[in-house]
């Protein structure tokens, strides 16, 4: 009986634990990563970012200021930011498809794959 007792308080801690996590970084997004791509204002970043101190939701690639990050928050769709009570910003569109954004993805995709390094690694080290 009370073993049984003691692996259930084991059990209820464990389940506390992802739960806390998740409210965190909603969606499984990487903060800190997310904020490196926010600084190099990387057009293939795939979140969103809504800015606290003016209720608006913004692609990473937007050309607005960049807010401190204290008054960040990221968000991997754009429903979430909007279900958390951030609107669309006018400069950027977050509700638009990233037409720019794929083709410059696809562009860089196609660049690494003709460059010599790639094709040396694909071949293998010479012996
Ligand atoms: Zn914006």
């Amino acid at each position: 009986m009370r073993e049984h007792q003691g692996m259930n308080s084991a059990t209820q801690s464990a389940m506390n634990k992802p739960l806390a996590e998740l409210s965190l970084t909603p969606g499984g997004l990487d903060p800190e990563l997310a904020w490196a791509q926010l600084l190099r204002r990387d057009p293939a970043a795939t979140f969103f970012y809504a800015v606290t101190t003016t209720g608006v939701v913004c692609r990473p690639a937007c050309r607005s200021r960049l807010p401190l990050r204290a008054n960040v928050r990221f968000f991997t769709t754009l429903q979430q930011a909007r279900a958390a009570g951030f609107r669309p910003c006018l400069r950027c569109r977050p509700e638009t498809p990233p037409r720019n954004a794929l083709e410059k993805s696809v562009h860089t995709l196609k660049a690494i794959s003709t460059s010599p390094f790639a094709s040396q690694s694909l071949a293998g080290s010479p012996a």
